[in-house]
């Protein structure tokens, strides 16, 4: 071959790979956390990544791909930072544990996964689950194998003998044996470690402690702390060896207060948060993830007798109505907040529901769409990565017909989504 040849055969090449890697959106309007509410706008993504952000529609290059969303509104990808994609909570929840396998639970998971992404979720936290299903699942939807967000996985939550997090709690007494660090369940510093470099070992990114009671566990106490703070510290020094952050439930201010001062990175519900917990929170730089949308869902469910064990149920009509109160003075109060909806108590693929209920307490509709992208990314330390429509960061983005800023119940309605630059929904 002439050197001629070779040389238009390489340009030829070249040029092609590079205009294939293009796919051009031209969107009808932008509304992003950082760079604010645009008209016509231009995304330009390669390779995954938003390579330009252009003012009104640019012209193609030979090869590029277009996206016409000019009817739409697009937006970044949304976060959910609290999610249990081996729950979807029921009458026979309970009974599941003694019925069905970690299999089982992982064709729900990744069922649960599918319906979060169409929804606009392109990145979520799981803050517990069960057989560490969510390490495979997120495995099989790095590779292919699956539809589903990018995740975050806590694995199996830590808590303490009979606490939130005890897998046995309320079985009887032959069957609850004496579950410890690897089952989550810690008592003291040593095991705190132990628990901390076991989830490691399983492929977690993060951990999930339950520092006070919970909801839906048959025990009876929903908001007792329910560990030292000297085991949160070793929990928390541990996971900082990993590079890992620390997210902590809690429902009663006591709890809560230990969890905040021994550092962790996210206190989940808040419920029963008072003014020192709110000022704790801002001199500490923690996250509140209010999950209005299970308070509701339980509060809803506890009217209807007999849905929950009669240990459960008390705590659901007093914990879930109290969430969206609490959501709305921490906002006034200044506290960061991130979008979070443990969803598995409340449907997957409801997430956005979160928002109707946080601009309903108070919240501006961009506050809410800041919280589920750009702070969301923030407490991931994923902010140079993700969270708005910049150049440079992954390519995760969600379309709505209309304005979400005018109806921010348009979020409930994604008509357009790419993770990663790859598209799973077009309008
Ligand atoms: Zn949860």
């Amino acid at each position: 071959m002439s050197r001629l040849l070779v040389t238009l055969l390489l340009t030829w090449l070249a040029t092609t790979a590079v205009a294939a890697d293009r796919v051009v959106i031209h969107a009808g309007a932008m509304v992003d956390p950082v760079i604010g509410t645009r008209d016509a706008t231009t995304i330009v993504i390669a390779d995954g990544l938003i390579v330009a952000v252009e003012k009104g529609h640019s012209e193609l290059q030979a090869g590029d791909e277009l996206i016409d969303l000019r009817e739409m509104t697009v937006l970044p990808g949304l976060m959910d930072m609290h999610v249990h994609f081996t729950s979807q909570f029921s009458r026979s929840a309970y009974i599941e544990r003694f019925t069905l396998n970690p299999a089982d639970f992982a064709l729900r998971a990744s069922a649960a996964a599918e319906r979060t992404l169409l929804a606009g979720f392109t990145t979520v936290r799981d803050l517990g689950d069960r057989g560490n299903v969510t390490v495979a699942l997120r495995r099989a939807i790095e590779e292919g194998y699956a539809d589903g967000p990018r995740i975050y996985a806590a694995t199996k939550g830590i808590g303490t003998t009979g606490g939130h997090a005890d897998p046995t709690n309320s079985y009887r007494a032959d069957l609850q044996g004496d579950p410890g660090p690897k089952q989550g369940v810690i008592n003291g510093t040593a095991d705190a470690y132990q628990a901390v470099r076991q989830r490691y070992k399983d492929g977690a990114d993060l951990i999930k402690i339950t520092a006070t009671g919970g909801v839906l566990s048959v025990a009876r106490n929903g908001q007792n702390p329910q560990f030292t703070e000297e085991e949160i510290k070793a929990i928390v020094a541990a996971a900082s060896d990993y590079d890992f952050h620390v997210a902590a439930h809690a429902h009663g201010a006591d709890g809560m207060k230990r969890a905040i001062r021994a550092g962790v990175r996210s206190i989940e519900h808040g419920t029963f948060m008072d003014e020192e917990a709110m000022r704790l929170m801002k001199r500490m730089g923690t996250y509140y993830v209010p999950t209005i949308s299970a308070g509701e869902w339980v509060a809803g469910k506890a009217e209807i007798p007999g849905f929950f064990p009669d240990l459960v149920r008390p705590k659901a009509a007093a914990i879930g109505p109290q969430i969206q109160d609490t959501f709305a003075r921490a906002y006034r109060a200044g506290v960061r907040i991130a979008f979070g909806t443990d969803s598995g108590v409340s449907a997957h693929g409801d997430n956005a529901r979160e928002f109707q209920l946080m601009v309903e307490a108070g919240m501006p509709p961009m506050e809410a769409i800041r919280s589920a992208t750009m702070t969301a990314a923030e407490l991931l330390g994923m902010a140079d990565e993700l969270g708005s429509i910049e150049s440079g960061k992954i390519a995760d983005l969600v379309a709505v017909t209309g304005d979400p800023l005018e109806d921010i119940e348009l979020l409930q309605d994604i008509v357009f989504v790419m993770k990663d630059g790859s598209v799973y929904k077009m309008p």
